[in-house]
């Protein structure tokens, strides 16, 4: 990806190296998301559609832990806490420059989508952090990978997780890092438009297996979301060849089964909450083909 001298984000919070500030004491969990949805009237934005289908889509009782969905690529749970910020950005290498370009790339193109639908288009903060970070959601450790939070409308990534990537899930190349960016906004996206805040509210009355289920189409939407970003992004002219491949490949290589198979040995397709790996791939590359949300109706018949 052709990404150097293009424009890079300001909305970016340097947390590294503060440690998280601890676990916080006690502060009640709370179902993040619910209010802000962007789209009441703006006509014609697929989300209405969406969310339609999400209603259709479920049912049933039990409660299962409503952070779960918000956790991509690491097993890591979080736990209520505090949001901290500093905005300034600490060290400014060239993987931090990488981070605040692609996200200002999805700036750019989500931004138009939203015009286009004669909406405007709340860009989400990006938090930087190292070892372990305090959010709305709760706290994480760099463990749990990369991660959205709806309540306080940030992505969070320890930008070493891009050396877990290549070196651990053999997913190598900067456009598959963009892709782990761009599918985190892709969960801002859905909060914008209604599909996470009904998500958690409705996974409370799932069962674990059903949540699993439903998680699964919420993710493979975020991962065609992030092909939606790849389409506008190709259309720049700044993708170099083989970058949509370094892409398909990380949504390879992250895919349930895949991950699975390679830290246990074997797979529970019951315990999938992210998608296989060929379900990932291929959602992203329906995103990218198309460039239209219609397309990334996750939530209507098989995936
Ligand atoms: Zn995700």
């Amino acid at each position: 990806m052709r990404w150097q001298g293009r424009r890079q984000s300001d909305n970016v919070e340097d947390q590294r190296g503060e440690g998280g500030g601890g676990f916080p004491g006690g502060g009640r969990f709370r179902i993040p998301g619910g209010s802000g949805l962007r789209t009441a009237g703006g006509g014609g934005f697929s989300g209405i559609l969406i969310l339609a289908a999400i209603f259709l889509f479920l049912k049933f009782c039990t409660n299962i832990d409503p952070m779960q969905i918000l956790v991509d690529s690491g097993g890591g749970q979080l736990v209520p806490g505090q949001t901290q910020s500093d905005t300034s950005v600490k060290n400014n290498d060239e993987t931090t420059q990488f981070a605040k370009t692609v996200l200002a790339e999805t700036e750019d193109v989500w931004s138009g989508i939203f015009k286009a639908e004669g909406q405007t288009y709340p860009a989400p903060t990006m938090v930087l952090f190292s070892d372990q970070v305090r959010s709305a959601c709760g706290f994480a450790s760099a463990a749990s990978g990369p991660f959205y939070c709806p309540g306080d409308r940030k992505l969070y990534i320890d930008l070493s997780f891009y050396d877990e990537l290549d070196k651990k899930f053999g997913a190598s190349g900067d456009f598959a890092q963009a892709y782990v960016l761009a599918h985190e906004v892709g969960h801002h996206v859905q909060n914008l438009i209604g599909v996470l805040p009904k998500f958690n509210q409705m996974r409370q009355n799932m069962s674990e297996a059903e949540a699993n289920a439903m998680s699964v189409r919420v993710e493979l939407q975020a991962d065609c979301f992030a092909g939606i970003w790849g389409h506008f992004t190709e259309q720049k002219g700044i993708l170099d060849v083989g970058d949509l491949d370094e892409a398909l490949n990380a949504a390879q290589q992250i895919g349930d089964d895949t991950m699975q198979r390679k830290t246990q040995g074997y797979v529970v397709p019951e315990s999938f909450n992210h998608g296989t790996s060929d379900q990932r791939s291929k959602w992203f590359k329906r995103g990218f083909d198309s460039g239209k949300l219609d397309n990334c109706d996750t939530f209507s018949g098989s995936i």
